[in-house]
């Protein structure tokens, strides 16, 4: 039968390529569906990856991994997965372009969707000048002047994790969400400069990606060395999962076995942001390799 698989994976990011090149090496029959719109297809240079010193953009990670998955024979299809059913023999997957396909395991890897605004000039800077996450690139903005673009709460939080980094921050409450007393206050300790204004772009120096300031609503112009994005609101893309009656936390992470990265739910898999985890793109790679070990091992036993 068409689209019948030992192995689907759903989310072809980070974790979900390394899943795959380790499950083709174990010669199962694979396939991949993605949608192409997650995080490693927006991050313009990752900089903490082992090998990579000079920086390495997702969809480089993301090419060379499909094309180092496909030497074993892994399948890729691009589309998404609206919908996904336990039968009594597989799992059949249901897509946006109307094909079904079926698999005897499933592994999770959808990932998390970043809450980031449409501000003109945004999306050429993300990961090269315009930081999401302190712990991948706090160190770019080592004694820089950063400004941080954000909302409420979450945005005042990410100005106070990165006076670790730098004494020289703006904070821009772009979406004039109030703030309680004692954070302004935080914020008044560590000098943090507060404005409370839209950011309509992001201004870069002539053509590039590089990040020299933004230009606000009131049409001020205000000079920075970096950005970074505080919104809060990401979407963990668990939906399917849970129809599945897969078990997931409050904030919608799927839980898995920290050993084996196997659900609650027999046959099924989880791996990389989806999970529990601090999001990290190596994080996602093992995730995927220890859930492949572990698929394999279940396919073996059933032979
Ligand atoms: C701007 C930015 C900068 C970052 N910088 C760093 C950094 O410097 N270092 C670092 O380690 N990490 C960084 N990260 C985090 C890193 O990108 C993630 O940890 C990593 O991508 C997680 O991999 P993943 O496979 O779990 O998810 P993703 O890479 O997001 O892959 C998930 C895939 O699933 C697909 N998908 C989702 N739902 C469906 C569906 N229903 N059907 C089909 N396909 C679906 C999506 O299209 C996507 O391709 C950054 C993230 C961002 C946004």
């Amino acid at each position: 039968m068409m689209n019948q698989y030992d192995v689907i994976i759903i989310g072809g990011g980070i974790a979900g390529l390394q899943a795959a090149i380790q499950l083709g090496r174990y010669k199962h029959s694979i396939a991949v569906i993605d949608s192409n719109d997650g995080r490693s297809s927006i991050c313009r240079s990752y900089h903490n990856i082992l090998g990579w010193p000079d920086g390495v953009s997702g969809e480089t990670l993301r090419s060379l991994g499909k094309m180092q998955a496909e030497r074993y024979g892994v399948s890729f299809v691009h589309n998404e997965v609206l919908k996904a059913e336990k039968g009594d023999e597989a799992f059949q997957l249901f897509c946006r372009d109307g094909e079904t396909y079926t698999a005897k395991r499933l592994l999770f890897a959808t990932g998390v969707k970043d809450n980031i605004p449409p501000i003109k000039n945004m999306n050429k800077c993300l990961g090269l000048s315009v930081y999401v996450c302190p712990d991948c690139d706090g160190y770019e903005v080592v004694d820089k002047h950063v400004i941080v673009i954000g909302s409420g709460k979450p945005g005042a939080n990410m100005a106070l994790t990165l006076t670790y980094f730098t004494k020289e921050i703006t904070f821009i409450n772009h979406d004039w969400q109030n703030l309680d007393n004692e954070t302004m206050d935080d914020l008044k300790k560590k000098e943090i400069t507060y404005i409370q204004d839209d950011v309509e772009e992001i201004l870069v120096a002539g053509e590039s990606s590089h990040f020299v300031g933004v230009r606000l609503k009131s049409k001020d112009i205000l000079n920075g060395d970096r950005g970074f994005l505080g919104f809060g609101g990401n979407m963990v893309r668990s939906e399917l999962a849970k129809d599945l009656g897969i078990e997931r936390t409050e904030n919608k992470h799927i839980i898995v076995d920290p050993r084996t990265k196997k659900t609650n739910v027999d046959h099924v898999w989880a791996a990389g942001d989806i999970t529990v985890h601090s999001e990290q793109t190596t994080i996602a790679m093992g995730d995927g390799m220890q859930a492949a070990i572990w698929i394999h091992k279940s396919l073996i036993n059933e032979k």
